[in-house]
């Protein structure tokens, strides 16, 4: 394992290639190390007897100690510990951890790329280059971002039917060194920070898209990767500092303009049917990793949601605790959708552990139907003054003080500072800039509503359900063929 500075010194060493607001970007730029701030604990918390447990994990390819951002879950109690830091980890950022995409792509790839050899019967060696690049990715501890949504093109059109055949990422030369692909990622988030660009299509795929079936890993200062950046950095603070304003996030649009990729990096080619299952394989593990973090997320909404209720009198008022009850039956019933996922896993022929698709699935749902109600009632208890309350500067200032600490003073026995200091975190959540990021991902990360209901309806027993109604009925049951599941 690393260290956080050895981390970044690794990052000012790549070919600058991250472009933002007109200028070519260093990684290590200030922006940047704003936004990478929730990754670099991930490395600085290994070493803490706090955390340590759930950090840290045993490498099934080399026995050594690893963070657990690298490892390959081999047992439930795997899945649980990664679910349990992700919610830890993310409380301590007030965002997102960030660093769950890698490790959510080596996942899903470890049981493809088996999957893939096993159906070709010993013809490719996917598997193979998979362990080696699994193995280098733990030693060196490594960041991956996941480059998986296609700018997409017209929605009614496939891949292979676009008038611009780019629209989705693709092949478009395979020479004695690897492959050439074209194409545009999109919502890649940690891009400009990450070490590797893990690639796969980003949806199921047939006989015709061979081209688009590609999964890979390469360095994300290839020749011929372009990012462009955006960064949803908070507000700085500047009389009252707080852990709040440390940690933003930033995404690229990750272009790949023919990149040659070598066949070592090359995890699967030419197989749309497997291309379709690690698309849908990353986006389980992602939202098992989500009824981590979602969970971690109604927490800081809802401790400010009572924080703001105490420093105002309200807090046992019965419409208070009936929204903090509201709040806590989102974030635990999210989390036990996960660890119901984990105890119901099923192992991949790689031994890789895969949860369960219909709990990690309704957990990711109640999450993201959710989430704007969460941010509608922490607006409601606090009423405008997130938006309209005095710059901090006015608040530094003495002149101003004693009227701001008279005039916007609460319960008697708060101090107005205290006051203060909760709203502007409200501010900070509510009306700052991390606000939109957290909401827009808050229904789309990790997959749009709509692919939870393919996921949800794909893989449930309805017909069961329909014949519990017959049987009520008085209409005869009807026979089940039991349905291979979709992953
Ligand atoms: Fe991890 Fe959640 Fe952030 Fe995704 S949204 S990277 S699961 S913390």
């Amino acid at each position: 394992m690393i260290t956080s500075k050895e981390f970044v010194e690794r990052l000012k060493s790549m070919r600058p290639n991250c472009y933002m607001h007109g200028q070519l970007i260093q990684r290590d730029d200030p922006r940047m190390m704003t936004s990478m701030k929730d990754i670099l604990m991930t490395f600085d918390l290994v070493d803490d007897p706090g955390y340590k447990d759930f950090i840290t994990a045993t490498s099934h390819l080399t026995g050594k100690t690893i963070n657990r951002f690298t490892h390959i879950h081999q047992t439930v109690d795997d899945l649980l510990k990664k679910q349990m830091m992700t919610r830890v980890l993310s409380r301590l950022s007030g965002t997102c951890i960030q660093r769950c995409m890698g490790v959510d792509m080596m996942n899903a790839l470890s049981v493809v790329t088996k999957e893939a050899d096993d159906k070709n019967g010993g013809k490719t060696e996917y598997y193979e280059r998979f362990k080696a690049f699994c193995k280098e990715f733990q030693e060196k501890d490594m960041v991956g971002a996941a480059a998986q949504t296609d700018v997409k093109g017209d929605r009614l059109l496939r891949p292979h039917e676009q008038a611009d055949p780019d629209l989705y990422m693709r092949v478009v030369e395979r020479n004695a060194k690897g492959v050439v692909v074209r194409g545009c990622k999109v919502h890649t988030t940690v891009g400009p920070y990450c070490d590797e660009l893990i690639v796969t299509p980003c949806r199921t795929l047939t006989k015709e898209e061979g081209d688009w079936s590609i999964c890979f890993s390469i360095p994300a200062d290839t020749k011929g990767v372009h990012m462009l950046i955006e960064a949803a950095n908070p507000t700085p603070r500047k009389a009252f500092p707080a852990e709040v304003e440390k940690h933003g996030i930033a995404h690229s649009v990750t272009i790949f303009d023919d990149v040659l990729v070598p066949w070592d990096r090359v995890f699967l080619d030419q197989d749309p049917q497997l291309g379709g299952r690690a698309a849908l394989l990353f986006a389980l593990y992602h939202r098992h990793s989500y009824t981590g973090c979602k969970p971690a997320y109604t927490d800081i909404l809802m401790g400010t949601t009572a924080l703001i209720a105490e420093v105002s009198g309200i807090e046992k008022e019965q419409h208070v605790r009936h929204k903090l009850a509201e709040m806590i039956s989102i974030a635990e019933l999210v989390y036990a959708a996960g660890i119901a996922a984990a105890h119901t896993a099923t192992k991949a022929s790689s031994g890789t552990m895969i949860p369960n698709v219909i709990y990690c699935n309704v957990g990711r749902k109640h999450a993201g139907v959710n989430i704007y109600h969460e941010y509608d009632t922490l607006c409601d208890i606090c009423g405008g003054q997130p938006q309209t309350m005095p710059y901090e500067e006015e608040y530094a200032d003495p002149k101003w003080r004693a009227y701001l600490d008279k005039y916007f003073a609460r319960k008697k026995d708060v101090s107005p500072e205290i006051v203060h200091r909760a709203f502007r975190l409200a501010q900070d959540l509510i009306a700052g800039p991390v606000a939109s990021n957290m909401q827009i991902a808050g229904v789309h990360g990790g997959g749009s509503p709509i692919m939870e209901d393919i996921a949800i309806l794909g893989n449930y027993p309805i017909e069961e359900k329909k014949n519990i109604a017959r049987r009520l009925a008085g209409i005869p049951e009807k026979e089940i063929k039991p349905k291979e599941p979709k992953k």
